[in-house]
């Protein structure tokens, strides 16, 4: 008998630990969304991300304060022969991370624990046990690897549709439900159906576009297989909007529904 109220005290234990640990995660993420940057934080950021200056205030203001809870969880971690990452390094990946999550219920990419940051492209051993040169990664083990010259080239470049980290980012999102399939974690399953048909649509449409050899706006990467269609599509969303929206309207829609932000109205 007397090993059953051990057995049920240990549990409680562990179930009070668990409870108090969330209570405090919870109190500290509400202070640190509270800060905000600094104007010489502010100038940096928009230096190698000019979309961070053009965001609607409001939107702005929740960013740095996700930023920060961002910043406080999440580890850096150089690579590849970079000396350290620097202050202004970890803001511009944080401010471009933290974009996919502005306006939404979310949960700080809660299966990612570091950055790993090499100085420019890196070589890595692919399933195939080959090499292949690679700008970033995102990995369900919990990492994101991302070359920092692409990050700031894709910062810096607004409309070229190309920007590492937002598809690295969008991987994430992907991943959370442990299926990388190009399918986030929606709310109620007739989003689920919607965002199938839409989506399985857009990508046969391109899939045949491209194999008459036609481009779209979407970069022929998407074509690779539906998780990267989704990373592209986002990357496309955020930097192309209004062509997007011309040619997939319905993709633009169900983006915009699920990233709870419409870009069209950022344009300068
Ligand atoms: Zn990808």
């Amino acid at each position: 008998m007397t090993g059953i109220y051990i057995l049920l005290g240990c549990v409680g234990l562990v179930f009070l630990f668990f409870v108090v640990r969330g209570a405090m995660v919870r109190i500290r993420r509400k202070e640190l969304l509270k800060l905000r940057l600094t104007d010489a934080q502010r100038r940096g950021i928009a230096m190698d991300f000019p979309l961070f200056a053009r965001l609607p205030t409001n939107l702005r203001n929740q960013l740095e304060g996700i930023m920060h809870v961002f910043l406080d969880e999440k580890s850096f971690e150089p690579c590849g022969g970079m000396d350290l990452v620097t202050e202004q390094m970890r803001h511009v990946i944080a401010a471009q991370a933290c974009l996919l999550l502005v306006n939404r219920k979310h949960d700080y990419y809660r299966s990612l624990r570091s950055i790993l940051l090499y100085p420019s492209a890196y070589k890595a051993e692919s399933e195939h046990g080959d090499h292949d040169v690679r700008l970033g990664e995102s990995w369900g083990s919990g990492s994101v690897v991302l070359a920092w010259d692409s990050v700031i080239a894709g910062g810096r470049n607004e409309e070229d549709g190309h920007h590492v980290t937002l598809h690295e980012f969008a991987h994430q999102l992907d991943q959370v439900d442990g299926s990388a399939d190009g399918v986030p974690e929606l709310h109620g399953r007739g989003s689920y159906r919607e965002w199938s048909r839409v989506f399985s649509k857009a990508y046969d449409k391109f899939t045949r576009k491209l194999d008459r050899g036609k481009r779209t706006v979407i970069d022929d990467y998407g074509a690779t297989n539906p998780a990267e269609f989704f990373a592209v599509a986002t990357e496309t969303f955020y930097e192309k909007p209004k062509q997007l929206q011309e040619e997939y309207p319905e993709v633009y829609k169900q983006l915009a529904s699920y990233y709870k932000v419409d870009p069209l109205g950022w344009e300068s």
